[in-house]
């Protein structure tokens, strides 16, 4: 049997989210996207939720041994026995060496997706998310006072609570510190791929399917 166990490394409004999607389509694996387990059990109120409510709003980490331990929940479940896109997770040297004994040092691709600061910023102050299908659309509204509806399914667009600047410099700050140093982690196995992450969204695409089956050495389960 083929596996494909996908980690996507990229600073937040890399297009990590929209590409997890669309990875996951395509190879019929699941989008594990630790960001949008933490955001529904904020709203759902659970003793999750209220436990990292704070952290989340404030773009601060939420503690290594929680994240461990709900990935490893996680993955236990039968649908990620052919691979899976981890989106959002490793983002620490600590998670990065838990999740090699999750999967019992077998290969993962690491999909490290490049975009420059600058525009980093301009995307995620723009970023809007449906709130019934949760797709992610950029704003054309100057203003932010209009409201916006999903060109999907017709729901209102909301920004998410983390973007706004003094929250994304402070995901970013901690992405430069804390995550960017997994993809020398990585390099070390030589598991790393670059991709441009500033082309458009489906030529990122094709170029991730490129390398994926380029490597299928790393598929094996
Ligand atoms: P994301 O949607 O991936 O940008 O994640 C949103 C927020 O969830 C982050 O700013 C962190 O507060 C938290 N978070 C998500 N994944 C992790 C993780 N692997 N480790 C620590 N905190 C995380």
């Amino acid at each position: 049997m083929k596996c494909t166990r996908l980690v996507l490394i990229g600073p937040p409004g890399s297009g990590k989210g929209t590409q997890a999607t669309r990875i996951c389509a395509r190879y019929d694996i699941p989008w594990i996207s630790t960001g949008d387990i933490l955001r529904a059990a904020v709203k759902a109120h659970t003793p999750l939720g209220i436990q990292v409510q704070m952290l989340l709003s404030a773009g601060e980490l939420v503690g290594d041994d929680l994240m461990i331990d709900l990935v490893r929940e996680r993955l236990a479940h039968e649908d990620t026995a052919r691979g899976f896109v981890l989106d959002g997770f490793p983002r620490t040297l600590v998670q990065a060496e838990a999740l090699d004994q999750m999967v019992g040092g077998k290969p993962l691709l690491a999909l490290v997706l490049e975009v420059p600061e600058a525009e980093l910023e301009r995307r995620l102050t723009s970023r809007r998310i449906c709130t019934r299908c949760k797709t992610l659309t950029t704003s054309n509204s100057l203003y932010g006072s209009e409201e916006e509806l999903c060109s999907k399914c017709g729901a209102v667009l909301i920004t998410r609570d983390d973007d706004n600047i003094v929250t994304i410099r402070a995901r970013l700050e901690n992405y430069r510190r804390l995550t960017a140093p997994l993809i020398d982690y990585y390099q070390q196995r030589n598991w790393v791929a670059r991709i441009d992450g500033t082309r458009p969204p489906d030529e990122v695409t094709r170029n991730i399917a490129r390398v994926i089956d380029e490597r299928m050495d790393l598929r094996d389960c």
